[in-house]
C-alpha cells in the first residue's frame, strides 16, 4: 500500500532534533511504499504562529533532504473546519459551554477535594435554551466541546503494540474557542480525512489525543488511519527536548557545521534496536529502521554522539567534497585532505588547517591561537632549523629530522615533538607531522622553524 503520511509542525518555533525524528519516521514510510509525504503547518494559533518559522521549517526540511510532495496550511482550510463543526453540532456532538477558565479551575479543585478525577461535568450539555440565552445576555461567548462517547478506544500502535485509551477519564475536549478559532484536536482529524492520511506517526505524548481523535473520526463518519507513537527524544537529564532548547534547533546545528546525515542518523537511530551509526543517505536509513524497532523507553540525546557521527561522516568524505579551496593553489588537495581528515570533525575545520598549511611563518606565528614556545623548546626548534638543510627531502624527511634533532639536543618524546609541532603547525595537536611536512614543503618548513626559533 502506498502510504500517505504527514508531518505537522506548528510554526511556533524552530524544529529541533525531536521534531526531525517524527518527520523522518513519516518520510521513511512514504519512501518505502512509494507514497506521499505531506508537510502540514498546524498554524491555526494565530497569536503564536509566525511566518519566519514557516520559512525556517521549510528550509530545515529541505536541507535535510526531507522534501514534501505536498504542503498544506491549516489556516487556509477554515471552511472545512466550519463544515465539520456544523456537522458535529447537528449530530448533537458539539455543545456550547460558558465557563470561564477560573470557573473551570474551581470545579476541578472541588472534584479533587472530593477525591474525584477532574473531568468536565458536562454542565454545558445540560443548559436549557433560556439559560444559554441568559448567559449570552451577560456578554458571555460559548466555547464548544466534543461529547466523547462512552467507554474506551483501542488501537494497534505500530511502535508500541495494542493501546487502550479510556475516554471516561478524559474531559470532553474543546474544539472551538470563544473567538471561533479551532483547536488542533479537530483540525488534525479533518485534515487527516481530507488528505486521506493512511498512517499518523507522531510522538508518544499524543497517545491520549489518539483515543479522542479516533472518536472524532467515528463522529465524522470516516475510518481512522493507522497510528504509530514513537518514544520521545530527551536530553541526557531525561527532560524532553523542547523548542526552548535552541542550541539543538536544526538551524543552529546546521550553523554549527553539523552534516545533515549526522543529524538524520542520530534522530532516526537513537532509542531503537539499531546501533547509532552514520547512514549514507535517507534511503539507507529508511530501509534500516522500521516503526516496530523503536524502543519503549526514552531516546536519550547525547551531544557527544552527534559529534562522533559528524566526525565519522566528515572523515569519510572525498577530497573533492571535503577540502575547501586552498589558500595555496600549489598544494595537492587530495594529499591535503588525506593529511588532515583525521583531525577534523567538521568541514569548516578543514579550512582552518588549510590556512595553517599555507600561511606564511609570520602570519602563523602571530596568530593569537599559536602556542608560545618555552626556552628549551626554542632550542629544539633551532636545532631543527639547522638540521633541515642536511636531511634528504622525501617521505622519510620528518623521521630523519627528528633523529638529527634528538642527536643534537638530547630531547625525545613530547619534549622533541611538541615544539616541532607548534612551530610547523601553529597548534599543539593536529595531523601527523610526516605528511604535514611534505604538504607544506621544505621552504615553508624552513621559514617556520627559523621564525619560531627567533621568537
Ligand atoms: N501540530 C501537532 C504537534 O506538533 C501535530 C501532532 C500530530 O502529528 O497530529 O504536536
Amino acid at each position: 500500500m502506498r502510504e500517505i503520511v504527514r508531518f505537522a509542525p506548528s510554526p511556533t518555533g524552530e524544529l529541533h532534533l525531536g521534531n526531525i525524528r517524527t518527520a523522518l519516521y513519516n518520510y521513511f514510510l512514504a519512501l518505502r511504499t512509494d507514497g506521499t509525504f505531506v508537510l502540514r503547518y498546524d498554524d491555526t494559533d494565530v497569536e503564536r504562529s509566525q511566518e519566519r518559522f514557516v520559512a525556517q521549517i521549510a528550509a530545515d526540511l529541505d536541507w535535510l533532504g526531507l522534501v514534501p510532495a505536498r504542503v498544506e496550511r491549516q489556516s487556509a482550510r477554515l471552511a472545512d473546519y466550519d463544515a465539520a463543526a456544523d456537522r458535529l453540532r447537528a449530530a448533537g456532538l458539539l455543545y456550547a459551554c460558558y465557563e470561564t477558565p477560573d470557573e473551570l479551575e474551581r470545579k476541578r479543585s472541588r472534584q479533587r477535594a472530593r477525591g474525584l478525577p477532574p473531568v468536565y461535568d458536562r454542565a454545558g450539555l445540560a443548559l436549557e435554551p433560556a439559560e444559554r440565552a441568559a448567559l449570552e445576555a451577560e456578554g458571555r461567548r460559548p466555547h464548544w466541546r466534543f461529547k466523547l462517547p462512552e467507554g474506551a478506544r483501542h488501537f494497534e500502535d505500530l511502535c508500541r503494540g495494542p493501546q487502550t485509551v479510556n475516554l471516561g477519564a478524559i474531559s470532553d475536549p474543546v474544539l472551538v474557542r470563544e473567538d471561533g478559532s479551532y483547536l488542533y484536536t479537530l483540525t488534525s482529524v479533518v485534515d487527516d480525512i481530507a488528505l486521506a492520511i493512511t498512517t499518523v506517526v507522531r510522538g508518544e505524548d499524543h497517545i491520549t489525543n489518539t483515543g479522542v481523535q479516533i472518536a472524532l473520526f467515528e463522529a465524522l463518519g470516516a475510518p481512522a488511519p493507522a497510528f504509530a507513537h514513537h518514544n520521545l527524544l530527551t536530553r541526557s537529564d531525561g527532560e524532553p527536548l523542547s523548542k526552548r532548547d535552541n542550541p539543538l534547533s536544526i538551524r543552529q546545528l546546521a550553523a554549527d557545521g553539523y552534516e545533515p546525515m549526522a543529524i538524520a542518523s542520530l534522530a532516526a537511530l537513537v532509542g531503537t534496536s539499531h546501533p547509532v551509526a552514520p547512514a549514507a543517505d535517507l534511503a539507507d536509513l529508511a530501509s534500516t529502521v522500521a516503526l516496530g524497532d523503536v524502543s519503549r523507553g526514552p531516546a536519550m540525546f547525547d551531544p557527544a554522539e552527534l559529534r562522533r557521527l559528524n566526525a565519522a561522516i566528515v572523515h569519510g568524505l572525498d577530497a573533492a567534497d571535503a577540502a575547501p579551496t586552498l589558500a595555496d593553489p600549489a598544494m595537492d588537495q587530495a594529499m591535503f585532505w588525506q593529511t588532515i581528515r583525521g583531525n577534523v570533525a567538521f568541514r569548516k575545520e578543514a579550512a582552518v588547517w588549510a590556512w595553517r598549511a599555507s600561511a606564511s611563518a609570520d602570519a602563523l606565528l602571530a596568530d593569537p591561537d599559536c602556542p608560545p614556545l618555552a626556552d628549551e623548546e626554542r632550542a629544539v626548534v633551532a636545532a631543527a632549523a639547522d638540521a633541515l638543510e642536511t636531511v634528504p627531502w622525501g617521505e622519510e624527511a620528518f623521521a630523519s629530522l627528528a633523529k638529527a634533532v634528538r642527536a643534537q639536543t638530547g630531547a625525545k618524546g613530547k619534549a622533541l615533538f611538541l615544539p616541532l609541532r607548534k612551530a610547523l603547525t601553529g597548534a599543539t595537536a593536529g595531523p601527523e607531522l610526516g605528511p604535514w611536512l611534505a604538504l607544506i614543503g621544505m621552504d615553508r618548513a624552513a621559514e617556520r622553524l627559523a621564525a619560531a626559533a627567533r621568537r
